[in-house]
């Protein structure tokens, strides 16, 4: 930028000196050329006018150019032709010199030009006297324009190397002293901070370069977000396989622990029988363990159309399934059904979600306690008075096989996928579900249809 300004700089001031110097030249040289037929006139003033044709002699012309201090003196009698020179003696007629012509014409002329037989730039000036009766020329030297040009050309020069180094000097502050904001502004924008101009004709570059940092962060947090959601997915789907392989891990030791009994011959009688139970219920826990990942995988791809459900028909053919479990552990059941609540989803889904809240109010429920389940157009809700979940599980228990007693999973309970798998299908479905509990006291599912 600073090159860029001094080049510039340089350039502009350097033409226009070179120009100024050439018009000054060409000035300096018409005024010259002024003073010099003036010059000219008043040596030709000095001549004897008296004298006749016969007297211009070669002597007299030596004379007279001696008293001129040897300026060139030129006698031309009436048509022009050379009577005697002081410095060329060429014969030729000068009648077609401009100054002579002029002066046949009007009584005198002046000219400059190269001499053509002397080849120096002279100045020349022609008087007629006696009525034409003869022409007096007088000549000197002078300067052409070409060695006006020249012989200024070192002070030229010189000012051109002035012109430079003023244009640095001038460069350095001036860029300093504009681009300083601008610098300032770069500085700010590099540091992230927020810009503000110093003077308003950088308000829209401030303003644009704000924008810009702004994007830029933007962008840069939803870069960050993004690469977060993937280290979540990461995390999460190891999670999940660590969680299966651990699951899987207690029943299969066991059933190999007691194959390998049997097939020993270790065990006999009731002792194998009970050993060979046991390996038939660990092989069913396998396979529920993977009928319930099957089930909890597929919600994700299930994109099965809905239909209208009657909700109501499913939560009392589940009560009545689940009757006998109800009244094994002496819980009273207290109904609030709306008949023909209709909801958009699928029988299976609905099944689902109501089955795992009414199953688990019954399986953390205490003896001979109560169970109320509610149905309405805008919600359905289960409420116990089992055990109860500590606050700091509450917002756990919706994880995939989290279990409050570690102990106890898969044994009464699951696996810790039932309430995954019910939030899962409300969230498909634009329901929203929530908990209330407290330990030792109950606690209360709802989920709102509402969206
Ligand atoms: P599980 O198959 O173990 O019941 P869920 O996902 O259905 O898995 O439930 C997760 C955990 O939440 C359960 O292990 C249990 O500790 C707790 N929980 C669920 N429902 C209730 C309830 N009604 N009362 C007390 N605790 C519950």
């Amino acid at each position: 930028m600073k090159k860029r300004i001094l080049w510039t700089g340089v350039l502009v001031s350097a033409i226009a000196l070179i120009v100024f110097s050439f018009i000054s030249a060409e000035l300096y040289y018409k005024s010259s050329l002024r003073y010099t037929e003036d010059d000219l006139q008043m040596y030709m003033d000095r001549f004897d006018s008296s004298l006749t044709v016969d007297e211009l002699t070669p002597e007299r012309a030596a004379a007279f150019s001696e008293e001129l201090f040897g300026a060139r003196v030129t006698f031309l009698n009436e048509n022009g032709d050379l009577i005697c020179d002081t410095v060329d003696d060429e014969e030729e007629s000068r009648a077609d010199r401009p100054e002579v012509r002029e002066a046949m014409r009007e009584g005198e002329g002046f000219d400059t030009r190269i001499s053509s037989t002397m080849r120096i730039d002279y100045s020349y000036y022609c008087r007629q006297f006696q009525g034409g009766a003869y022409y007096v020329r007088i000549a000197i030297s002078t300067q052409s324009l070409l060695d006006v040009y020249l012989s200024s050309f070192p002070v030229v020069f010189t000012f051109l190397l002035l012109d430079l180094a003023v244009c640095v000097l001038m460069t350095y502050l001036f860029t300093s002293f504009i681009l300083k904001p601008v610098e300032k502004l770069a500085m700010d924008a590099a540091r992230r901070k927020r810009i503000k101009a110093d003077c308003p004709e950088l308000e829209t570059l401030a303003a644009l370069m704000n924008r810009m940092n702004d994007d830029a962060e933007l962008q840069m947090k939803q870069i960050a977000d993004e690469k977060e959601l993937v280290v979540k997915a990461q995390q999460s789907k190891n999670d999940f396989i660590a969680n299966i392989t651990h699951e899987m891990n207690t029943p299969l030791t066991s059933i190999k622990g007691f194959a390998e009994l049997l097939a020993a011959g270790v065990l006999t009688g009731d002792a194998a029988r009970r050993a060979a139970q046991t390996v038939l219920q660990q092989s069913e826990r396998l396979t529920n363990l993977v009928a319930s990942i099957i089930n909890y995988n597929e919600i994700d791809s299930d994109d099965l159309p809905t239909y209208e459900v009657n909700a109501s028909k499913i939560a009392e053919e589940l009560l009545e399934t689940l009757a006998p479990a109800i009244s094994e552990r002496n819980i009273t059941l207290y109904k609030h059904i709306e008949p023909d609540v209709l909801l958009e989803s699928r029988q299976e889904r609905v099944t689902e979600i109501f089955g795992n809240l009414i199953r688990n109010a019954i399986r953390y429920n205490r003896e001979g306690g109560s169970l109320t389940v509610a149905l309405s157009k805008t919600e359905f809700s289960v409420a116990d008075t089992g055990i109860g979940i500590a606050k700091e599980n509450l917002e756990r228990i919706f994880d995939r096989f989290f279990t409050v007693d570690k102990s106890h999973s898969g044994k009464g309970g699951g696996f810790g996928l039932g309430l995954s798998v019910v939030k899962k299908l409300c969230r498909k479905a634009g329901w929203w579900i929530s908990v209330e509990s407290e330990v030792g006291k109950g606690s209360k599912f709802t989920v709102t249809f509402t969206r």
